[in-house]
């Protein structure tokens, strides 16, 4: 089968593509850019603005299922600053991308949504009642991304209605894990832990974006891809999350970062900083119903994974030896439930 992944160069596309090349798939990766950190091994890589109906036409020619994972987006910090670059560059990708779908008559397309359009009201306290797919609706979702986002999701329900086009809804929680940004602003809570961490030395003092207490849960991005490929092979096209419901705070994701580094470091809350919403977790009974899964690697499996890979690389952008990286107690993080191959 063809595959089309929209988004190739970024995080998580470019874990999608590796594991549909595993799995046999032909592929074909379409991004502004390149994977920042290693080539892609798509069988075609086409840099290209998906803002430009032409080039998202091209993308979606001759293949049969379509990743569109192509999102101008970013760390708490961008997504607050930048609500009308946002939601007019993915406005323009997500309808270029399904009348594209449509025109070429691409069999199933999966669009990436975010738990930003979950209502706001829901999540202004630390003590979170974990997100169900329906606490969409009354809509009051993040400005700008999360709005987008919704509208989308929206889109895709038109285009199925109207026009048959099979499409696939994932609201993603927070994904985290190797080859992902970890500086520059765009970053996610747990690379900047690991980024601060590595950069410190012991007894060093570091920041943390408010007073720290704010809650989220975080999804190694191997959970992630597996959800992704179990999705698409499904027969569900209601929205549905793929997120991790273990909750913790800010500060005990720093603590945990700084236990796996072995390092002790003193913290300083800046309350200037954005923090997101108070609380966000995700309700996992629907995927577990829907696809009988659902995320299960531990927070502090994927972060070791994760600390390891970012000190690795601040070690060799600053030339310095990285502090001290202890060996993780298995190579990989562990998944509770096997892997199942995609629909072929
Ligand atoms: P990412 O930023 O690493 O990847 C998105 C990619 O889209 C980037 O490589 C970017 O260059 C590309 N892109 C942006 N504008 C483009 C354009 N005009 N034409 C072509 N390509 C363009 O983000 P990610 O973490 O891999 O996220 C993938 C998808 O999942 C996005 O749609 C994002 O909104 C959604 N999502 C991610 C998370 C998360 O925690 N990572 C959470 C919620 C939703």
């Amino acid at each position: 089968m063809k595959v089309l992944v929209a988004g190739a160069g970024g995080f998580i596309g470019h874990h999608l593509v590796k594991r549909l090349m595993s799995e046999g798939f032909w592929v074909r990766g379409v991004d502004l850019k390149r994977p920042e950190f290693e080539e892609s091994p798509a069988d075609e890589f086409c840099v290209a603005d998906l803002r430009e109906s032409s080039a998202a036409a091209a993308a979606v020619s001759g293949v049969e299922h379509v990743y569109q994972l192509a999102a101008d987006m970013g760390g708490i910090g961008y997504i607050t600053r930048h609500w009308a670059t946002i939601a007019r560059n993915n406005s323009l990708i997500n309808l270029n991308m399904l009348e594209a779908a449509r025109l070429k008559g691409v069999g199933r397309l999966l669009f990436s949504s975010s738990a930003c359009v979950y209502n706001l009201q829901l999540q202004g306290g630390s003590e979170v009642h974990s997100l169900r797919e329906e606490d969409a609706y009354p809509a009051f979702p993040e400005p700008g991304y999360g709005w987008e986002k919704l509208y989308a999701e929206q889109l895709c329900r038109y285009y199925r209605d109207e026009f048959g086009l099979d499409t696939r809804i994932v609201r993603f929680h927070n994904c985290y894990g190797p080859l992902g940004t970890y500086d520059g602003g765009r970053e996610k809570a747990p690379s900047a832990a690991c980024r601060k961490v590595a950069l410190a030395q012991d007894g060093d003092e570091i920041e943390i974006w408010g007073d720290g207490e704010q809650t989220r849960s975080f999804m190694f991005v191997d959970d992630c891809i597996e959800g992704l490929l179990r999705l698409m092979a499904s027969g569900y096209t209601e929205p549905i999350n793929l997120g991790s419901e273990e909750l913790v705070t800010i500060n005990e994701l720093f603590a945990m970062t700084m236990g796996i580094a072995g390092k002790r470091l003193r913290i300083r809350h800046d309350q200037t900083k954005p923090q997101g919403v108070r609380g966000r977790n995700s309700d996992n009974n629907r995927i577990r119903e829907v696809l009988s899964w659902c995320p299960s690697i531990s927070l502090e499996q994927g972060l070791r994974a994760t600390y390891r890979w970012i000190a690795a690389q601040v070690a060799s952008a600053t030339g310095t030896s990285g502090g001290h990286v202890p060996e993780p107690v298995s190579e990989e993080p562990q998944r509770a439930a096997k892997p199942v191959a995609a629909r072929r």
